[in-house]
């Protein structure tokens, strides 16, 4: 079972997947029809993968209850990011575990991440380590201001972290963000914020789906919108992924977060994962960013990456809009999680497909006429070119 193929011949691959969260749930939605089972661990006993597999209820930091899901399962991997080092070592001591631990650990700290970046010649903004207010006094000198206060770990979705405009804003943030691990970045007045979803396999395949264009709003992924960025950003994005995954000799799907500044190429993050801006990829692409991903791990072929049309997803963040009156809509895709809505949670999402551009535009116009709050002024936002 070295490289994660399955055993026997006709025998379902089961695969174990520390995170229980809608990313796991999809794997599991795209794995099922490629004959895998699912086992899921998770410290919550609703969390919404149990849709889909096994759940077994434990702290992601409760290496007996890692090992004793390794006793079920073929191969493993994860939904969520910030799973313990010594938990996501304990699994690869007994299974495979895609995308490895070297990935994992890097992503879980800002300041790692950015250094391994920067090792590779790959493009981020200009950053210091701030462990203290002596630091972070220095670091604003050497940056300047507007600059961003990000703690170094468990920051996901614009949350730890505090965006610096002058002098008086610097003790405030410091209270805030209470972490003696702390990052200080130059804030990128970037055109767009983009992703570019990519898939490894164990021989060293990569294929690479279209350049996403991303827009958040409260540092949350509102609206993601593939194949609006030209031939020369689609390479340089690949690059930058091609380097990373070869790197850390990655298997499976992982996400490179990305700034648009100038025309060129800056990273934000990686997710050493699957990705809320592929979720498009389930309605919108030949193969979804999730088979590929399972795909991957199991040592199948990869499916083709490419666009099958034009579309647009919508994540629905804290409350899910009337679906009734939307599914009537040709083209419309809608996904929910299963998760209850609380406000900023991600609950579920839709996606739009169209045939060309001109058709998705109309037919999200018409979606976006019937959303409140928030949905006109990002469609307005979305609609300016990058
Ligand atoms: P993150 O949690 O680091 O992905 O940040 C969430 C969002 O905050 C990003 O998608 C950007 O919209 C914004 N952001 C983060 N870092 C920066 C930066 N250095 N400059 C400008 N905007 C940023």
């Amino acid at each position: 079972m070295s490289s994660g193929k399955q055993s026997q011949e006709g025998a379902a691959t089961r695969i174990g997947i520390l995170g229980g969260g809608q990313l796991a749930r999809m794997m599991g939605l795209a794995g099922i029809p490629l004959g895998c089972e699912f086992f899921i661990l998770d410290p919550a006993a609703d969390a919404c993968a149990g849709a889909v597999g096994r759940l077994r209820q434990a702290a992601f930091s409760d290496t007996e209850a890692v090992r004793s899901l390794a006793a079920d399962i073929d191969i493993a991997t994860f939904d969520f990011e910030n799973v313990p080092a010594e938990s996501a070592r304990a699994m690869a001591a007994l299974r495979p575990f895609h995308p490895g631990v070297e990935a994992l650990e890097a992503c879980q700290d800002r300041l790692i991440e950015k250094q391994s970046l920067n090792d590779l010649g790959i493009p981020v903004p200009a950053y210091f380590p701030v462990g203290s207010r002596t630091d972070l006094l220095e670091a604003i000198d050497a940056i300047g201001f507007p600059a961003v206060l990000k703690t170094r770990r468990f920051g996901y979705d614009g949350k730890s972290q505090a965006v610096l405009r002058q002098h008086e804003d610097l003790e405030l943030a410091w209270q805030r963000l209470s972490s003696p691990e702390l990052i200080l970045e130059a804030f990128v007045p970037f055109e767009a914020e983009c992703s570019l979803l990519s898939v490894r396999s164990h021989q060293g395949e990569i294929k690479y789906w279209p350049l996403t264009r991303n827009l958040h709003a409260n540092g949350i992924l509102s609206l993601s919108q593939p194949g609006v960025f030209g031939p020369d950003l689609q390479r340089e994005a690949e690059a930058i992924s091609r380097r990373l995954m070869e790197h850390w000799a990655y298997v499976g799907v992982m996400a490179v977060e990305l700034f648009v500044l100038d025309g060129k190429l800056l990273v934000n993050e990686i997710a050493p994962r699957v990705h809320n801006s592929g979720h498009w990829t389930i309605d919108g692409s030949v193969t979804s960013q999730f088979e590929n991903h399972v795909r991957a791990i199991c040592g199948l072929p990869l499916g083709e990456t490419a666009m099958t049309g034009h579309s647009m997803m919508f994540n629905w963040i804290g409350e899910l809009p009337d679906k009734h009156e939307f599914l009537a809509t040709s083209g419309f895709h809608w996904h929910e999680y299963g998760k209850s809505a609380r406000p900023g949670r991600k609950i579920g999402h839709a996606t739009m497909v169209a045939k060309d551009a001109g058709a998705l535009q109309e037919r999200c116009q018409h979606i976006v006429d019937q959303l409140k709050g928030q949905w006109p002024k990002l469609w307005a936002r979305m609609a300016l070119k990058p």
